[in-house]
């Protein structure tokens, strides 16, 4: 039974007033995956039977509609944001498409009730609504709480089906037993191979929010290498696929350089920067653009290397896009690295806006790269 000082002091209010305003309401999603798991949640999905204009008539200014085609509402305290969403159930046949600016798009704004809602959902681990007023799960599917005492990814509904309507389930899944050492049931992970290939119809602005979300997690190394056992690198992130297949030895040094982030976050010695995240997938192939290989080579100037590393990088992590101060940022990081190694301390590089995050990113290369003892400390 998950315990209610687990969680969050804000949480527990937005559920209170919801239910107050005799709205149903539950916390859902990983929030309650890690609960169970004692993990303490980053992030909060609330799901509730009150529409998105009633949320947002009842927590007014700190509350926002946001969503094209998932209307829900984002509940913003401090530097918290909540994502609260109305129960769906699934469309009839004659709901199925709605016409928004003249086009007909799939409906996802049929309301419903919680049961309905947990259907819908990815896999029975995600399907596990907890009421934190009443210290109450409802586990709907009936083999959640199971699946995850258990470590099973298990889709919710005939798995093939699942994955053919949204394929970023596939991804998902992979995710799931990537981050946990989950264990993908049989049939799903049936489906789920001779479906891979169809993550390419999926749209490259989800899958880019995806891939954003990976990288922010703690365990961004595992979720990839649960990718490049599944064959699954190929299909979601063709660009980096090619070259471990030009030089294997580029696997390790990617899973190296990702788990030694990992865990220097998890040892709260590093900031959880998705920028250092982006630059520490790319740094591995950019090594010889970078002159990294070789700390007794000339340091190039910068018109010379920079576009060059700009364009391996885009086709790197082609076909996603990130936000641009996120990839400017991440590019400064790694135009710093070959001055760090280089050069001697100067006031110069110490004073740079991206130091601090730079210096992160290149005391992990040395971990991988140049295995010397000095350059640890060189820049603190
Ligand atoms: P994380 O810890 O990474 O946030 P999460 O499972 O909470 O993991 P979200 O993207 O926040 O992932 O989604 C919240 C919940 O919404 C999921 O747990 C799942 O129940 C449901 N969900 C998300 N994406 C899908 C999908 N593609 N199909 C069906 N249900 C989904
Ligand atoms: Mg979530």
């Amino acid at each position: 039974m998950p315990l209610k000082s687990a969680i969050d002091r804000d949480v527990l209010n937005v559920v209170h007033r919801l239910q107050d305003a005799s709205f149903e309401t539950y916390i859902v999603g990983g929030a309650v995956r890690d609960i169970f798991l004692g993990i303490k949640p980053k992030d909060y999905d609330i799901a509730t039977a009150a529409t998105p204009e009633q949320v947002k008539s009842l927590f007014r200014r700190n509350a926002r509609i946001i969503g094209r085609r998932f209307r829900l509402v984002h509940y913003s305290i401090g530097h918290k944001i909540f994502e609260i969403s109305t129960f769906r159930r699934e469309p009839s046949e004659e709901e199925k498409l709605v016409e928004v600016k003249g086009k007909l798009r799939p409906n996802e704004n049929t309301f419903g009730t919680a049961e309905e809602d947990a259907w819908r959902r990815d896999f029975t681990v995600n399907a596990i609504f907890y009421d934190p007023v009443r210290e109450k799960i409802s586990d709907f599917t009936g083999m959640g709480e199971k699946d995850l005492k258990d470590g099973i990814v298990r889709t919710i509904g005939e798995p093939a089906k699942r994955f053919a309507e949204d394929p970023v389930r596939i991804l998902r899944a992979l995710k799931l037993a990537g981050q946990y050492g989950f264990t993908i049931e049989g049939g799903t992970l049936a489906a789920l191979s001779s479906a891979r290939q169809t993550i390419r119809s999926a749209s490259v602005s989800r899958l880019s929010l995806e891939f954003e979300k990976i990288l922010k997690n703690q365990n961004s190394a595992k979720i990839m290498k649960a990718f490049m056992e599944h064959g699954f690198m190929e299909f979601f992130l063709p660009g980096i696929y090619r070259e471990f297949r030009m030089d294997k030895s580029k696997e390790e040094l990617f899973l190296g350089v990702l788990g030694d982030w990992n865990l220097r976050i998890s040892h709260g010695a590093y900031r959880a920067s998705v920028s250092i995240a982006l630059s520490a997938v790319c740094a591995p192939f950019l090594t010889g653009i970078l002159g990294l290989d070789d700390p007794d080579s000339p340091l190039l100037p910068r018109w010379q290397v920079e576009p060059e590393m700009v364009s391996k990088i885009r086709s790197l992590v082609h076909p996603y896009s990130f936000p641009r101060r996120l990839v400017a940022v991440s590019r400064e990081i790694l135009m710093l690295q070959p001055l760090l190694l280089k050069r001697g301390r100067n006031a110069h590089i110490v004073r740079h806006s991206r130091f601090h995050h730079a210096r992160e990113l290149f005391e992990i290369l040395n971990k991988a790269l140049w295995k010397d003892a000095s350059i640890e400390g060189k820049w603190r």
